[in-house]
């Protein structure tokens, strides 16, 4: 039986302050030159060894945990699949997971939950697997997956999973707007990019401009170089995002972008007061406007429920 501990492990959701997209490689993945931000809307996976595997799902309010998978195609299934894989044993697990990061919407929230269930299954089965082999199991689960598990601000290059810390001097606060409706597919987004973007170069643009306005910390600054290829992609397939992003600036928000590959539009303020201001402004035309903050830290225990 194992010696490890049921443990609740916490990862956050992503912001791609910069997303360079070039052409597709032969392999079929987009070469990306990305700076991600680790920003405050988390999820929590809390995972218990158990003679079977389950996984239980809670939502917050303004979660559609419709779009979440429960049936064994959830990115936690696989995880624990890849991480068994590598210590050559079957990992039997409770899961219990409670979302916050809005669903399909661009904000990495299944990379976060991956990132989460490899840390939480690691303690729960008291596998001590090294920093190195999560990473490389995390680059196989998914392209952002790595990033969910460092945080902070960091560029991420070749699919995105080749992640590097970066300087960030600043306390950067956002305004989050999920959709009202339906998320997006994010390979439905780069299909749209392919069509739109013919001559796209196959080396991305890279994000040496907002890497100074990074190491500056003045809002103004990032504002002025946030940068994502997808965004027309995303608003091509979604107009309505384009009167939403011209809402959250008219409420007092330094620049809106659609996050990732959308639809979650993101607002970059001047401070917490600013962004209390342009959410307080945003609610009076939208279901749901949250506030975060960032960078914040990658997956990390939150609970270790024999109180390590
Ligand atoms: P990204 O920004 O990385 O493209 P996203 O935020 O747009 O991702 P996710 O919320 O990660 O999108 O989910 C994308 C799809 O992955 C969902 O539509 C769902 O079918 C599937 N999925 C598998 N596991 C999960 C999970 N734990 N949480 C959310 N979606 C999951």
């Amino acid at each position: 039986m194992s010696a490890g501990r049921p443990t609740t492990v916490r990862a956050a959701a992503k912001v791609n302050l910069h997303l360079g997209v070039g052409a597709p490689r032969e392999d079929g993945f987009h070469p990306l030159d990305t700076v991600y931000q680790a920003v405050s809307l988390y999820d929590d996976v809390l995972a218990t060894a158990a003679e079977e595997s389950s996984l239980e799902l809670l939502t917050a309010d303004h979660v559609d945990g419709a779009g979440v998978p429960l049936g064994g195609d959830n990115i936690i299934d696989r995880a624990a699949e890849l991480l068994g894989a590598h210590h050559g044993r079957e990992l039997t697990t409770r899961i219990h997971l409670t979302k916050s990061i809005p669903v399909a919407g661009g904000m990495a929230g299944g990379s976060a939950d991956a990132a989460a269930a490899l840390v939480a299954l690691d303690r729960a089965h008291d596998l001590r697997t090294s920093d190195h082999d999560l990473l490389a199991i995390a680059a196989e689960l998914g392209s952002d997956v790595p990033f969910a598990l460092i945080g902070g601000t960091a560029q991420g290059l070749g699919r995105g999973e080749l992640v590097t810390p970066v300087a960030d001097n600043g306390e950067w606060w956002w305004v989050v707007a999920p959709s009202d409706g339906e998320g997006l597919s994010t390979p439905a987004v780069y299909r749209r990019f392919d069509e739109l973007r013919p001559d796209a170069p196959a080396t991305p643009e890279d994000p040496t401009e907002l890497l100074d306005a990074l190491a500056t910390g003045e809002p103004l600054r990032l504002a002025r170089s946030l940068h994502n290829d997808l965004q027309e992609a995303a608003l091509d397939l979604r107009p309505e995002l384009g009167d939403l992003l011209d809402l959250g600036e008219r409420a007092g928000a330094l620049r809106g972008i659609v996050s990732g590959s959308g639809p979650t539009c993101v607002f970059l303020c001047e401070s917490r007061a600013g962004a209390m201001a342009t959410a307080e402004a945003l609610r009076a035309e939208r279901d749901v406007v949250l506030l975060a903050c960032g960078p914040v830290a990658g997956a990390h225990v939150l609970l270790d429920q024999a109180g390590a």
